[in-house]
């Protein structure tokens, strides 16, 4: 049986257990836990996946240390067969590296190798909706239809983060934004490093699941390798 915790201290965790849901849906898994992680003892080896949601990453880290949850949290994602996936807030919380960082001191469980900008596109009104392009196939259900098409997704980018350097050979981009058309090149939205995967915008607010089927499965065959 597939574990899959969302950690539920603040933001978008909600939305992330609904998307989960739909996503076990069209994947035919019969059987999925999920965990609402809040305090340390919900960090355990019976969870084989977690979500960081989108929220702020300042408050998440700082009760994530008064709570002494980051160290647990470290450990677990660094343990064989256990997937995490950051979108938002959880991106910086994952980043080794933020621009934020060389000014003063940055909330972070520093597992990626990737340099974040926390706040890329600006402030809270500067949110918006734009296609992301797709640069690798994510893992989908055959028959899944529920996507304009195959390289595009919808993303819905609040206050978000951008990678601005991809730090590690071990880094792949996933997901890119066109802002040629302000002045700007491809701006990296997307990135997995082995068991880590990190948006930089919103998959739980809009209704393809996508990257829950995706990430649904690199946890089953995370936890499959882990077993052999
Ligand atoms: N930029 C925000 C931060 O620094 C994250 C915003 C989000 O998760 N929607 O935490």
């Amino acid at each position: 049986k597939l574990a899959i915790g969302i950690l539920e201290i603040q933001g978008a965790f909600n939305e992330h257990h609904v998307a989960l849901r739909k996503a076990q849906k069209c994947l035919n898994i019969p059987d999925l836990e999920i965990i609402g992680v809040r305090h340390p003892d919900h960090i355990s080896d019976n969870m084989d996946g977690l979500i960081i949601p989108g929220g702020e990453s300042t408050t998440i880290s700082l009760f994530l240390k008064r709570n002494k949850m980051d160290e647990p949290l470290r450990k677990w994602i660094n343990s064989k067969g256990h997937v995490t996936w950051g979108t938002c807030a959880g991106m910086i919380l994952l980043s080794k590296q933020t621009e934020n960082q060389k000014i003063g001191g940055q909330p972070s469980l520093a597992e990626m190798d990737i340099d974040v900008s926390r706040n890329f596109f600006g402030r809270q009104i500067n949110s918006f909706e734009a296609p992301v392009k797709l640069k690798q196939t994510l893992f989908v259900p055959a028959d899944f239809k529920n996507c304009d098409t195959d390289d595009i997704y919808h993303g819905v980018f609040i206050r978000a983060p951008a990678v601005v350097e991809i730090c590690s050979p071990e880094v792949t981009a996933l997901a890119t934004l066109d802002r040629s058309g302000s002045g700007q090149t491809e701006v990296i939205v997307a990135v997995q490093q082995g068991n880590m995967l990190a948006t930089a915008f919103h998959p739980e607010l809009t209704d393809d699941v996508r990257w829950h089927t995706h990430f649904i499965e690199m946890t089953c065959m995370a936890k499959r390798n882990s077993n052999v």
